[in-house]
């Protein structure tokens, strides 16, 4: 059976990608870092529609906590299939107020968490071949006022994404990236209304995206066997 470990995989986008994984028949871990109470509540979750997913809690900008994790993974599967980098966080200030301690926690969880956890399984990939998808999003591509921090880290999964998967390719692993609009999820939950409606304004398609929306796109990646470096838009349209 195939395996696949998701990042952030007990809320929103993750946890739907999750479900996609585990509906295809894949072995799935679902990663967290603080909100126990909300990992054990999605596991029990799936555990109702009849999936057993295995939780293991680990921030991924923390190396030791990372390897750890993996350690555990491979103690029970010995492979992986796909991981699914999709842990993340977002912040909201103006750029002169953004502390070079919160730069420094976005690109620790976005960006440095992405690298440590691919370098956990890269060596696993290589030869039997792989699947590697990172979330990026929409603002790493065309960059969002006062999200400065968030836009420059996420752009970042991209550039990451392209270069590793043209070092990657000869050995088979595969490294795509998904680049989500606004979808509908706990981390827009700070947005008021009148926020909101702007944002809707600016989708062609008129709404927000769905997270199973964007992990169609991540069983698109995960099964393609000739798409490699690839960033795929999941944005309704959003005018780049
Ligand atoms: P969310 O609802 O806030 O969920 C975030 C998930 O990431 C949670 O499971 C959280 O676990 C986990 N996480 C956060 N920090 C972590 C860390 N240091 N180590 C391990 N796990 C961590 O977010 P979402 O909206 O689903 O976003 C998921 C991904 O999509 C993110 O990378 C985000 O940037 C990207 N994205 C979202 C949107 C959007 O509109 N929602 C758009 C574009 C891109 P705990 O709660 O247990 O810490």
């Amino acid at each position: 059976m195939k395996t696949a470990l998701i990042t952030g995989g007990t809320k929103g986008i993750g946890k739907a990608i999750a479900l996609a994984f585990l509906q295809q028949g894949y072995e799935v871990v679902l990663n967290y870092d603080s909100d126990e109470a909300a990992a054990l509540a999605a596991q029990e979750e799936f555990n109702m529609m009849g999936y057993c997913p295995l939780l293991l809690r680990a921030d991924v900008s923390d190396e030791k906590q990372v390897v750890d994790m993996f350690r555990d993974f491979f103690s029970i599967y010995g492979k992986i299939d796909v991981l699914v980098n999709n842990a993340g966080i977002s912040q909201i200030n103006v750029f002169q107020d953004t502390t070079p301690e919160e730069w420094d926690r976005i690109f620790g969880v976005n960006v440095k968490g992405a690298y440590l956890c691919c370098r956990e399984v890269v060596d696993k990939m290589i030869g039997r071949g792989g699947s590697i998808i990172n979330i990026s999003s929409i603002w790493g591509e065309v960059g969002a006022s006062c999200e400065v921090a968030y836009s420059a880290s996420k752009g970042a999964v991209i550039a990451f994404t392209k270069a590793l998967a043209k070092e990657l390719a000869p050995s088979k692993v595969r490294v795509n990236c998904v680049s989500p609009g606004v979808i509908d999820t706990g981390m827009n939950a700070h947005l008021s209304s009148a926020e909101m409606d702007e944002l809707i304004n600016q989708i062609p398609l008129g709404r927000l995206g769905r997270p199973e929306e964007v992990a169609k796109a991540c069983i698109y990646l995960a099964e393609n066997a000739y798409v490699t470096g690839e960033v795929l838009s999941v944005g309704g349209g959003f005018a780049k």
